[in-house]
């Protein structure tokens, strides 16, 4: 039988109304798909002032967290309260909601007085959004008439301790997603299941990184061989740039699997790049479609559809730094190359990109903002000895600059439009820094100046919607 995982996002579940409109979707779907699991953000919010909490606590603030907690029972209660009439139906997801905000406030004390906040400590406090927000969606649904379980996912996805960030075990996660879920599938319940957390074996709880709930998913339709993943969030679909950024955007009905990692690589915020690959090597129909705006087909992810050639969205990443390490006497420096990438893999950043060097002598890459004074530290130290001897004058770092990123496949052997995108950016007055090395031929990626970021993807844009 077939089988469909849909994950919500945290607008999607954001309030009564909203969660109302979810649990719509939800029925109708299950009407056509009797295996459907569905897959929960947070309320939009909670995962900011979870980590509001943590970190105010860790600061020395011993305030802060207890009115965040008050918010966050508030929050879910009123939505509760909206949502349920029936007050025996209450109790169970109010307890639940309780005391989750309990153990809120006791791991932001336990923060507080360490004056730290481990990484485990985070994933601990940012998992109980998802934990809470279940528990709303389950009891709604069934009151509707609808059977639905709330299914923590740390009994599903098994990942490893790296925290913040962690890397699921697949053929664990299959196992325990099967055993689990099956059961209830083959019953007609719709596991209604946290996306964004983990565990690792020993059952402590992990985080998939931020934005992570599309690729629990995924990662959900991989283990249950699911045939399609229906990714529901606020917008219409992929569109042509962040409808924030240019209103004018426009939805896009189709994108490769190529496209769309490229975009979700380099900063569009709509589908956590990590969604993309397990969907694409399992063969599994990937769909982004609005909760807001159901009627609407929204975006389908194809495999190459042979219309390459060009641009068909543009993107933004904010702040990065560039860093330069240049000398003439590089090249006679073996290993430069190697040395300079292992220094900022040991200072644990990764590199957003690798720009084309101007000459040979340099080489210039660029890394999130917070992490630049790590890096040209990590990158002195590596090459104390050449920059004593004069073989690489300096580490520069320029700081405030944003990576643009133009999409389409193709596009880079299509001739003219790299000299189209510099037109248009040179007429804007924009000054690109340089011109970045995309990991496909589908995108081609500038630096230029944060300030000038907003206007650089508008002047991108109106070559594709004028
Ligand atoms: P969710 O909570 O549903 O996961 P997100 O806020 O993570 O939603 O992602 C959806 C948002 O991504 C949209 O509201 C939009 O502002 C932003 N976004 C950025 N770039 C794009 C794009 N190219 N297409 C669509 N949305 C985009
Ligand atoms: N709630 C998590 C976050 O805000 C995960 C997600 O929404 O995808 O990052
Ligand atoms: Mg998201």
């Amino acid at each position: 039988m077939k089988t469909l995982v849909m994950k919500f996002g945290g607008t999607s579940v954001g309030n009564a109304e909203a969660i109302r409109k979810t649990a719509d979707i939800i029925r109708s779907a299950h009407t056509d798909w009797p295996r459907l699991v569905v897959v929960a953000s947070a309320m939009s919010g909670v995962t900011d002032a979870l980590l509001k909490g943590a970190h105010t606590a860790a600061e020395g603030d011993a305030a802060a967290f207890r009115s965040i907690a008050r918010d966050l029972r508030n929050k879910h209660f009123a939505a509760l309260d909206n949502l349920l009439k029936d007050s025996a139906l209450l109790q169970k997801p109010r307890s639940v909601v309780e005391a989750y905000v309990a153990e809120f406030e006791s791991l932001c004390h336990a923060v507080n007085v360490l004056g730290e906040a481990s990484a485990r400590a985070l994933d601990a406090i940012s998992s109980l959004g998802e934990r809470m927000s279940i528990q709303l969606i389950a009891a709604y649904l069934n009151s509707t008439g609808l059977k639905a379980e709330p299914i923590e996912s740390t009994e599903l996805v098994v990942t490893d301790a790296n925290y913040q960030s962690a890397n699921p075990n697949a053929d664990l996660t299959r196992a325990h997603t099967q055993a689990r879920l099956n059961p209830l599938l083959d019953s007609g319940v719709v596991p209604i299941v946290t996306g964004f957390i983990g565990a690792t074996p020993q059952g402590i709880v992990t985080t998939l990184g931020r934005g992570g709930s599309d690729y629990s998913g995924a990662l959900l339709g991989v283990a249950l061989d699911a045939d399609e993943v229906w990714i529901w969030t606020d917008v219409d679909g992929v569109m042509t740039t962040d409808p924030r950024i240019v209103p004018a955007a426009q939805t896009l009905p189709e994108l490769t699997f190529r496209e769309i990692s490229e975009l979700a690589y380099y900063g569009a915020k709509v589908l956590h790049p990590k969604t993309i690959r397990p969907v694409i090597e399992h063969g599994i129909a990937l769909w982004i479609k609005n909760t807001f705006n159901p009627s609407q087909p929204g975006t389908r992810i194809v495999r190459d559809n042979g219309h390459g050639g060009v641009i068909k969205a543009v993107t933004v990443i904010r702040g990065q730094s560039m860093l330069t390490v240049e000398g003439r006497g590089m090249l006679g420096v073996p290993g430069v190359a190697a040395r300079t990438f292992g220094a900022v893999a040991h200072a644990h950043t990764s590199v957003s990109l690798i720009t084309q060097a101007s000459s040979e002598q340099s080489i210039c890459f660029t890394v999130p903002a917070a992490s630049t004074p790590t890096v040209v530290t990590a990158l002195q130290d590596e090459f104390r000895r050449e920059l004593e001897q004069q073989n690489i004058d300096a580490v520069i770092a320029l700081e405030n600059v944003v990576i643009v990123t133009a999409v389409g496949a193709g596009m880079r052997h299509t001739p003219g439009i790299a000299g189209r995108i510099f037109t248009a950016l040179g007429t804007h007055g924009i000054n690109v820094i340089a011109i970045a090395q995309g990991s496909s031929e589908c995108s081609i990626s500038l630096i230029v100046d944060a300030k000038d970021a907003d206007e650089a993807v508008r002047a991108i844009h109106r070559l594709i919607v004028s």
